[in-house]
């Protein structure tokens, strides 16, 4: 079996994503007034329109627009003016109406891009591109549209392998999600690795959830990605033949599956065989593709403008409205939080990547503007609190933490008033107990002492029955002072401020 490395060593990886976006957050679906839910009993949210009954007639979901446009402007598209619905034709039994409604060469949105930072472990897979210092470099991935549409029912396939229909003993269809507004992205065929798609589609998800048009589920499928992927040996300039991957519903799928695609891939062509353009299925548990269909092409729909939607033309004001609504977006976060707090670019990126994290970090500072504090806070919330909560397997924002603790905690380390191995024991109670961190300080008698007189007072004490130690100092034997800061933390009762103790310890060595 070959390894990435190998491959990229002869071959370049092409890969360009489709990514659909279920409007999770809008009341009623795309083209009726249907109930958007994912918690329904079967077929309960439907009507003559979302299942296509003759005579019904479709009336766009004003918000939706306003949702595909934002997408669009926080993507750096081009919003398209004027566009059209179209009906794409094809039977599935998902589908009783046996067309989509989807758009045509026109998209609401078009010409877009994303930047990735691409940096640490992930930049390790790249090999043709020049990095800085941190292993890092800067990718840029070309958006082609934004289009909307409408989703299709839910096969339930009883008795087959993996969802899949083959093999299965019977298949019930629920029509809930048919007529779900969904946007597709489609990406120009930038990427060139496994980690760059998993960040393009991460970095997605956290403008999406910015925006709050979807909950963004990978799981629950209310945003799914499709990976294309071909191979060109490297120097070649025409790509190769690609095969499109399902299923990939976690960011590790996602880049697993390109993964052992790529291999795939490579192995076929090595061995002189060719690669056919088809649909492949990533099976996560037995760690392969498998053919699912073989490429049917854009004749096939036979698209044309639906006759019961009349052509969009959106006015200026519109999208000036739109634009207006425009929240705060993570990279424009980062900036804030490196310019406001003095953060460094990995904390402040950690933090402004998820919007519930970032959230949480400023409702601890409160209306703090101290870059100590903001630095300790950033500190615990991305080191201690990250640990636990993965110990936990819980979000940030499934848990009730009470962010005001945390920033409460913060401002205690950060002027001293206690260590920072206290603030752990702190920390760890504080989220067992819920209590606030002053309160367990007070009731441990955990207070460090920062009092210079009362360090500088311990400090003589011990000097005093140490006149080895201090010969020892003063014939050049600095390291003694690391056994000197323990005494004086011993008789501190392991209270005093260890930064402090090596002030005074060395300017009263320095007098003796
Ligand atoms: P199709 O007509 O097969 O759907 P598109 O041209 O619409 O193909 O592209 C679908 C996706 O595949 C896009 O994200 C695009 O960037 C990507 N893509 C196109 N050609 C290639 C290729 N040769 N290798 C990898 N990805 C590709
Ligand atoms: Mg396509
Ligand atoms: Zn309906």
């Amino acid at each position: 079996m070959k390894t990435l490395q190998e491959v990229f060593k002869k071959y370049e990886a092409v890969i360009g994503l489709e990514i659909h976006t279920e409007l999770t957050t809008l009341n009623t679906k795309m083209f009726c007034s249907c109930k958007i839910s994912h918690e329904d009993l079967a077929n309960e949210n439907t009507c003559p329109v979302c299942l296509g009954l003759p005579g019904a007639l479709p009336v766009p979901n004003k918000q939706a627009i306003q949702s595909i446009v934002l997408a669009g402007l926080s993507t750096n598209c081009d919003i398209e003016k004027d566009s059209m619905f179209y009906r794409k034709n094809y039977f599935y039994p998902d589908m009783s109406k046996n067309y989509q409604i989807t758009q045509g060469p026109v998209a609401f949105a078009m010409r877009g891009y994303l930047d990735l930072e691409v940096s640490g472990k992930a930049a390790d897979e790249r090999v043709d591109v020049e990095k800085d210092e941190d292993n890092a470099y800067l990718a840029h991935v070309g958006i082609t549209r934004i289009h909307m549409e409408e989703d299709a029912g839910k096969l339930n396939h009883i008795g087959g392998v993996d969802g899949r229909i083959a093999g299965a003993e019977h298949s019930l269809v629920d029509y809930n999600r048919c007529g779900m507004p969904l946007i597709e992205l489609v990406t120009e065929p930038d990427l060139r690795t496994p980690e760059e798609a998993r960040l393009f589609m991460q970095k997605l998800r956290s403008i999406f959830l910015t925006l709050n048009i979807s909950d963004c589920s990978l799981e629950n499928g209310s945003m799914r990605c499709d990976g294309n992927v071909s191979l060109r040996k490297r120097g070649e300039t025409k790509f190769g033949v690609k095969t499109e991957l399902k299923n990939m519903n976690s960011f590790k799928n996602l880049h697993d599956g390109l993964e052992y695609e790529i291999i795939r891939q490579a192995n076929v062509l090595d061995e002189g065989g060719q690669i056919y353009q088809e649909t492949r299925h990533w099976e996560p548990s037995n760690k392969r593709t498998i053919v699912m269909r073989t490429k049917e092409t854009a004749d096939d729909y036979r698209l044309f403008p639906d006759p019961d939607l009349a052509p969009y033309n959106l006015s200026d004001e519109f999208i000036d409205e739109v634009r207006a609504m425009l929240p705060e977006l993570p990279d424009e976060k980062r900036e804030r939080f490196m310019a406001n707090f003095g953060l460094g670019k990995k904390d402040a990126s950690a933090l402004a990547e998820d919007a519930a994290t970032a959230k949480f970090f400023e409702d601890a500072l409160a209306d703090t503007k101290d870059e100590k504090i903001a630095k300790s806070l950033a500190n615990i919330i991305l080191n201690d609190l990250a640990a636990y909560l993965n110990a936990q397997g819980a979000t940030i924002d499934e848990l009730d933490l009470n962010s005001l603790y945390f920033g409460e905690l913060a401002a205690m380390l950060s002027s001293d008033e206690i260590s920072s191995k206290q603030a752990k024991e702190v920390l760890e109670l504080m989220m067992k107990d819920n209590v606030s961190p002053k309160q367990i300080v007070e009731e441990k008698g955990m207070k460090q002492i920062s009092d210079l007189g009362a360090i500088e007072a311990l400090v003589a004490g011990v000097l005093e029955n140490a006149s080895e130690q201090v010969e020892q100092y003063k014939s050049g034997n600095t390291k003694v002072i690391g056994f000197l800061v323990g005494q004086v933390m011993k008789a501190s009762g392991g209270q005093a401020n260890p930064k402090l103790i090596n002030q005074v310890l060395r300017s009263m060595l320095e007098k003796l």
